[in-house]
């Protein structure tokens, strides 16, 4: 459990000025910094550990930010990212149709259950997210509805960090140098779904969730009411907030709920399955894990991003998902109606050829069915190792996609001053002292306030290694706390 300490790299060098092993991680994932400031230097990355060029391995336990969900170097995706890269390089999307892309945009539309039926293929969630802002006006648009351009998307939530995506995320340190071009009177936040910061603690009965969800729907109504509900475009929700509040899943029945007030008010339903989509919580989409839950309903987006796990680092892919209501308009008159979007490496054959072997090795190997039993360990280990430590609040996540939330006082749940930077200690402990990567943020307690990190390993992971992460994670949390 020694813990080293965090100087800068010269990137390239893995010792400093006094030789020192400096292979320890400084970096803080959740705030842009100075790409290769301060960063190890990695070596390889195979399996479930990362190989810096000096000091031991490090065991992954967040596949970066979420991404690697079949762990790191394995040769059957890298032979068949070659396979293509042999037959097409690159092609154009506006001249070309590839099999790649035509293969995956099937594969994908079947997964759904046809609820979607257009895929867009691009590179980073940003994109997908920025698309489907886009796409969600001209939609409206082509409907004869040009007023419908405001989005309601809700606080403590992230969405990308491009213009549009930004301005639908409610996340206040990333917007803040930014807020001049960020229109304010286009995006409106309402709370986010996350009971553990906006109910009373209890822990003798269950919460009356119907009546929590109310307050939220009438919350969105109120809010359709002030914009003019004919002026909404869209309703932007992230099923488990990811990065922004440390896996916070939805409330069974809250996001069928928002669905319902949506359709209403015909304004569509955005969901960003960035982080929580293509198995991350156990089902493919995180939406139909939804309809297990009691409430039985299956909220359908009319837009879905992914990306992360959707060609799990293999290649940088993301895709925007289009449902049957704006795919059905752009069919419309003889299909004339074309999306006045793209990108250059859009529908890149390469990025799809890598997300398409993902995904049929998640689907051969069955690896959902070992998300939700893995996930379920992982959540039961971590509450018995930390559940009563003074200093964590709370303990919640779906899948492989588990959050701890650190806090100065467990029962009145105040957060810690954000100046002692408390998720970016464990996150070094964790690298420097117990060899085990986790992913930390700041903010989810609102205002720029609150420490959590977030546990999310390859879906091939084993119960030998949850168990590992565990003990892992918990030391560095221990010893944080004993040092403070
Ligand atoms: N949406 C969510 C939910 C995310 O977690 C992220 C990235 N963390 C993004 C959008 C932006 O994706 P990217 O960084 O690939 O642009």
């Amino acid at each position: 459990g020694q813990v080293l300490s965090c100087r800068p790299l010269v990137p390239g060098r893995s010792r400093s000025k006094t030789g020192k092993d400096v292979t320890e991680s400084c970096s803080d994932l959740s705030r842009p910094q100075t790409p290769l400031e301060g960063l190890p230097v990695l070596k390889k990355a195979k399996g479930h550990y990362w190989y810096p060029s000096n000091g031991p391995k490090i065991l992954d336990a967040c596949g970066g930010a979420g991404v690697a969900c079949l762990g790191h170097g394995r040769p059957d995706i890298i032979k068949a990212v070659n396979t293509q890269m042999k037959s097409a390089t690159y092609a154009s999307y506006a001249h070309f149709q590839t099999p790649p892309v035509q293969e995956l945009s099937d594969w994908l539309i079947k997964s759904t259950g046809g609820e979607m039926q257009k895929v867009y293929v691009m590179s980073s969630g940003s994109e997908a997210m920025e698309a489907a802002v886009k796409l969600a006006v001209e939609y409206f648009r082509w409907q004869g509805q040009s007023e419908r351009t405001n989005f309601i998307a809700r606080h403590d939530s992230y969405h990308g960090t491009t213009i549009g995506a930004l301005s639908v995320s409610g996340h206040h340190a990333r917007r803040a140098p930014f807020s001049p071009l960020l229109s304010p009177t286009r995006f409106h936040h309402i709370s986010p779904c996350n009971p553990y910061r906006q109910l009373p603690s209890s822990s003798s009965s269950t919460p009356d969730w119907p009546a929590y969800i109310a307050e939220k729907v009438a919350e969105l109504e109120a809010t359709f009411t002030t914009l003019g509900p004919q002026t909404v475009a869209a309703v932007v929700l992230e099923p488990v907030v990811g990065a922004a509040l440390g896996c916070v899943p939805a409330v069974p029945g809250y996001l069928a709920a928002m669905k319902a007030v949506c359709e209403r008010h015909g304004a569509l339903l955005i969901f960003d399955e960035v982080m929580c989509g293509m198995g991350r919580t156990g089902w493919l989409h995180a939406w139909q894990g939804e309809g297990k839950e009691p409430a039985g309903v299956v909220p359908v987006p009319d837009l879905q991003a992914i990306a992360k796990g959707f060609a799990g680092g293999y290649q940088p892919a993301s895709a925007l998902l289009v449902g049957r209501k704006v795919a059905g308009a752009m069919e419309r008159d003889g299909g004339g109606r074309v999306f006045t979007h793209g990108h250059t490496y859009q529908n890149h054959p390469v990025v799809a050829a890598a997300a398409l072997v993902v995904q049929r090795a998640v689907e051969r190997e069955g690896l959902l069915e070992n998300v939700r039993v893995q996930g379920e360990l992982l959540g039961r280990l971590l509450r018995e190792r930390l559940g009563s430590h003074p200093n964590v609040g709370d303990i919640r996540g779906k899948g492989l996609f588990w959050g701890v939330e650190f806090v100065k006082d467990r029962v009145t749940k105040e957060p810690f001053e954000p100046g002692l930077g408390i998720a970016e200690r464990v996150h070094k402990v964790a690298v420097g002292g117990f060899r085990v990567l986790v992913y930390h943020g700041q903010g989810c307690a609102g205002g720029g306030r609150g420490d959590h990190i977030m546990i999310m390993p390859a879906y091939t992971i084993s119960e030998r290694l949850v168990g590992e992460i565990v003990e892992r994670v918990a030391g560095a949390v221990e010893e944080v706390f004993r040092r403070l």
